[in-house]
C-alpha cells in the first residue's frame, strides 16, 4: 500500500510527518490526530426547516434567510482558509459582522501586539535554539499533545547541542506532566499577574515587592535564567490569567521580550490556534485590515473590539441572524435565539437551525490549507477519506451566487 506524508489539521502544531497508508493514518501516538481522523459521519442529509432538502434547496434557502436580516452574524469561523476567505466575502456582500465565536483571549494577544509589537517566535526557532522555555499559565500539551515532542524533546536541533531548560508557572492543576519540564512553580490564576511582574523584575535586574502570597525565591531564580539564557523563549496561555489580568500581564511579558532581547534573544508564543483561529485571525488581515471583530454594515470594513465580538453581539440581540461554520470540529452550535444557517461537519448533533447543510472536514472529506498556530507557514491538508460532501468555501460561494445583486 503506498504511504504518503500528510499534514494534520486538528490542532494548531499541524504536525505534517503523519503518514497516509491506504485510509490508515499513523499520527506518531497523538490520540487526539488518531481521534480527528477517525471521525465518521453520522448525518448526511440537509435540512431546511427541519426536513430533509437537497443541497441546492437548502443554499437557496440559506441565501433567503441571510438576505433578510437585517444586521447577520458570521461566526464559528473552524474551517480552511478558502473557507474562511469564502465566509469573509460572503460577510461582506451581506454587510454582515464576522468574528470567531470566543475569540476573547486571542483577541488580547492580537490587540496588544497591534498596539506595542511584540517578538514572537516560531516552532522551528523553538526546536532549534531555545535552551531555555518558560511556560506560562497552561500546558501547550493539553491542546497540542505533541508540543513537548516536537519542539522541546526533539532529538535532532540544528542550534543547540543539550535539551533545553523548561519550567513551568501557573495553577498546580495546568501543570505540564511531560518530562520535558524540569521545574513547576504553583501560581493561583489571581496571583499570575503579579507573579509575571516579579519574574520580569528579577529578569531585568529589578527589585522584587514582598509578596508573601508568592513563591519569590523560585520565580527570582527563573527570572535571572532567563535573563542568563541564549535563547530564551516564553510561552503564555493568556486564557489562564483572569480577563482583567490579561492585557497588563501581556504587556508586562512584551515588555521583558523586548528588554532581554537587547543583549541575549528572547522571543514569546502565544498557546492557541486551534480550529484554524490563526488561519481565520490572518484571512481577516489579509482581506480587510484588522484581524477580528469585522463589520461590513456600512460598506466598508470597520473593526470595534467590543461591539463586534460575536458572543456579545448575540447576547444583547443585537443580530437578527446567524451563520456558523464549524466544519473542522463538532462544537455545538449557540443558542442564538435568531434565524441561523448552520454550516457543521456530518459528525456534529442535529441543530434547530432552520437551514442546516453538512460539509466535509478539510484533511479528510476534501484538501484545503490551514496555518499553523505559529502563523508563519500555511500548510496543505489532503482528503484522506474523499467524500461527495461540499466544504465550506463551496458552499458560502453558493449563497453568495444566490444572494440578490448589490445594489
Ligand atoms: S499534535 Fe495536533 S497536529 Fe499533531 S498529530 Fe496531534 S492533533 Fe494532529
Amino acid at each position: 500500500v503506498p504511504q504518503h506524508a500528510i499534514a494534520c489539521p486538528f490542532c494548531g502544531l499541524v504536525c505534517d510527518d503523519l503518514v497516509l497508508e491506504g485510509e490508515r493514518v499513523e499520527t506518531h501516538g497523538c490520540a487526539k490526530g488518531a481521534a480527528g481522523f477517525a471521525r465518521r459521519p453520522l448525518h448526511l442529509e440537509h435540512r431546511v426547516g427541519g426536513r430533509a432538502a437537497p443541497l441546492d434547496e437548502a443554499v437557496a434557502a440559506a441565501a433567503k434567510l441571510l438576505a433578510a436580516a437585517r444586521l447577520p452574524l458570521v461566526s464559528g469561523l473552524a474551517a480552511d482558509l478558502a473557507g474562511i476567505r469564502a465566509l469573509i466575502a460572503l460577510a461582506d456582500r451581506l454587510g454582515a459582522v464576522i468574528d470567531r465565536w470566543q475569540s476573547a483571549a486571542q483577541q488580547v494577544n492580537l490587540g496588544l501586539l497591534q498596539q506595542t509589537g511584540g517578538l514572537t517566535t516560531t516552532f522551528g526557532e523553538i526546536a532549534n535554539r531555545a535552551d531555555v522555555a518558560l511556560l506560562i499559565g497552561g500546558d501547550p500539551g493539553r491542546r497540542q499533545p505533541r508540543f513537548f515532542e516536537r519542539l522541546l524533546r526533539n532529538r535532532t536541533a540544528l542550534y543547540r547541542s543539550a535539551p533545553p531548560f523548561v519550567a513551568f508557572i501557573g495553577p498546580g492543576d495546568a501543570a505540564p506532566a511531560d518530562a520535558a519540564v524540569g521545574e513547576r512553580v504553583t501560581v493561583a490564576p489571581e496571583a499570575l499577574l503579579d507573579a509575571v511582574s516579579a519574574l520580569a523584575a528579577s529578569a531585568t535586574g529589578g527589585r522584587l515587592a514582598p509578596a508573601t502570597a508568592l513563591p519569590l525565591s523560585a520565580l527570582s531564580a527563573l527570572g535571572e535564567r532567563l535573563a542568563a539564557a541564549r535563547y530564551g523563549v516564553v510561552v503564555w496561555d493568556i486564557a489562564a490569567f483572569p480577563a482583567a489580568a490579561r492585557s497588563p500581564a501581556l504587556a508586562i511579558l512584551l515588555r521583558l521580550l523586548r528588554h532581554l532581547t537587547r543583549r541575549t534573544r528572547c522571543a514569546g508564543l502565544a498557546l492557541g490556534g486551534e480550529d484554524n483561529a490563526q488561519g481565520a485571525a490572518q484571512a481577516m488581515l489579509w482581506q480587510a485590515g484588522w484581524p477580528g471583530r469585522l463589520s461590513f454594515a456600512t460598506g466598508v470594513p470597520q473593526h470595534d473590539p467590543w461591539s463586534n465580538d460575536a458572543e456579545r453581539l448575540v447576547a444583547a440581540g443585537e443580530v437578527d441572524a446567524l451563520l456558523w461554520a464549524a466544519s473542522l470540529s463538532a462544537a455545538p452550535l449557540p443558542k442564538a435565539g435568531v434565524p441561523t444557517v448552520a454550516l457543521i461537519a456530518a459528525d456534529a448533533p442535529e441543530t434547530a437551525a432552520e437551514v442546516e447543510i453538512r460539509v466535509g472536514i478539510p484533511g479528510i472529506d476534501h484538501g484545503g490549507t490551514m496555518l499553523r498556530a505559529d502563523t508563519v507557514v500555511a500548510l496543505p491538508v489532503a482528503a484522506t477519506r474523499p467524500s461527495g460532501l461540499p466544504s465550506v468555501a463551496s458552499v458560502a460561494q453558493a449563497i453568495l451566487a444566490h444572494l440578490p445583486e448589490a445594489s
